[in-house]
């Protein structure tokens, strides 16, 4: 009856599905969790105050393909975000700009440096930190010393447990210090949040004709593998499986947990007009938790009373029941035993891996959406 089951309601499963189904493909999405939107999931709280159910989400790319596809489903709030390292006592923009150079030095050292990044790597450059600490003028050494010691250090530490060269650079080089004015977290074109927020615009995404959506229902108790074969409730599935979850879960761990980081979200609501004034604040050198991001300022939420914040504490995931992985820890050993998984998928007709846990990758939405669309034009035809 159906051409593709899609496991996992996410960004990833949602796109993939709405594809598949504009092509003509009758495909049933089925979600573990009691809800779709995967970890973009937002829903108001008792106090009608819009959250982010698993951490702030804010949309961005500069992917055209992207937008469009997305655009259909929603209107956005678009602003440019920015955010706040606590240092000490001050709040210094992050990524670490120009703007932030001068609230650092005084004026005539910081015009000095300024200068010599701009010669160097040109204006409105992105240098990751790990490259900056490389460089052997004294100057960039000392910048490079600041922004490892107040930006990184002991963020990084408390997001991964490892210091900064010890975790895969890319990851690091999300944050690069940037050459410019621009006091924005991200550098991409289009950045803000579905106008109605995430949840609105995948139950659009979902609501077609030839899509059929189950929540609150695990794949691996409707779907099973036997020689290479699918079967969908006890019968042969001759059609495709998209699965959007943790691959060594798929596989019962046959090959070993595969290492992820997983969060704690500490939710508070305040009787008050603001608790920061600005929508996230990441520590950098004090507090256990890595950042505190308060809701309305992210969403642009305006006909609510009081305010609610979040604080998000991160360790090792154990898989205790509740759990949720959300980091893969990309290195050369952890991407050894993922090719394992990938090997025993491959033994499984018409099994395709797609999303953040299934290609044990550090994917934004954007790309994960793209990643979607293409996998939908390759099997859909
Ligand atoms: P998910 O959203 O994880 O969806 C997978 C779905 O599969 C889940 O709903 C899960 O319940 C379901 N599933 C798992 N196993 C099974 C099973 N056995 N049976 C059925 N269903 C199953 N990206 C940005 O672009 N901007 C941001 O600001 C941003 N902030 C982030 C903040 C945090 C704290 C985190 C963790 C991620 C952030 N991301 C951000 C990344 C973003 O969350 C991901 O790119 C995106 O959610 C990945 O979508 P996905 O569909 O691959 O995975
Ligand atoms: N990072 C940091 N300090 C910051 C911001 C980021 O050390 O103030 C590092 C940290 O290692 C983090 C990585 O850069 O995990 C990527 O940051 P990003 O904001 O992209 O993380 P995410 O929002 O995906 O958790």
């Amino acid at each position: 009856m159906y051409d593709f089951i899609v496991a996992g309601a996410g960004i990833a499963g949602a796109t993939v599905a709405r594809s598949l189904a504009e092509k003509g493909k009758k495909v049933l999405v089925v979600e573990k969790r009691d809800h779709i939107g995967g970890n973009c999931y937002d829903e108001k709280d008792e106090r009608g105050i819009l959250i982010h159910k698993y951490g702030p989400h804010i949309f961005h790319t500069s992917d055209e393909k992207v937008y469009e596809f997305l655009s259909r489903f929603t209107e956005w709030y678009m602003f440019g975000h920015e955010v706040v390292a606590k240092v000490n006592d001050k709040l210094i923009p992050v990524p670490f700009n120009l703007n932030t150079l001068h609230m650092v030095y005084d004026k005539e050292k910081a015009d000095r440096l300024e200068k010599k990044l701009i010669e160097k790597f040109g204006e409105g450059a992105r240098v990751p930190i790990l490259k900056l600490r490389e460089q052997e003028d004294e100057d960039m050494a000392e910048i490079a010393d600041y922004v490892y010691k107040n930006v990184f250090l002991y963020y990084t530490m408390k997001q991964w447990g490892q210091k900064p060269e010890d975790i895969n650079p890319e990851v690091t080089g999300r944050v690069p210090v940037v050459i410019s004015r621009d006091n924005r977290y991200f550098g991409d074109k289009y950045q803000g949040m579905p106008l109605n927020g995430y949840t609105p615009m995948f139950e659009k995404m979902l609501d077609h004709e030839n899509i059929d959506v189950e929540t609150g229902k695990d794949i691996k108790d409707v779907v099973k593998f036997e020689n290479g074969d699918i079967s969908f409730e006890g019968e042969k599935f001759e059609g495709g499986l998209i699965y959007t979850g943790p691959i060594d879960d798929l596989f019962n761990l046959k090959y070993d947990r595969l290492p992820y980081r997983t969060l704690d979200f500490d939710f508070e609501y305040m009787n008050a007009e603001s608790f920061q004034g600005r929508s996230v604040v990441n520590y950098t050198v004090d507090e256990d938790f890595t950042r505190i991001t308060e809701f309305k300022y992210l969403t642009g939420q305006k006909d609510v009373k009081g305010t609610t914040i979040v604080r998000e504490y991160s360790k090792g995931y154990s898989g205790a029941s509740g759990e949720i992985p959300y980091y893969a820890i990309i290195n050369d050993e952890n991407l050894a035993q993922y090719e394992k998984y990938v090997s025993e998928s491959k033994k499984i007709k018409n099994l395709y891996l797609l999303g953040r846990l299934a290609e044990y990758k550090y994917y934004n939405i954007d790309a994960i959406t793209a990643k979607a669309l293409e996998l939908a034009d390759k099997i859909g035809q």
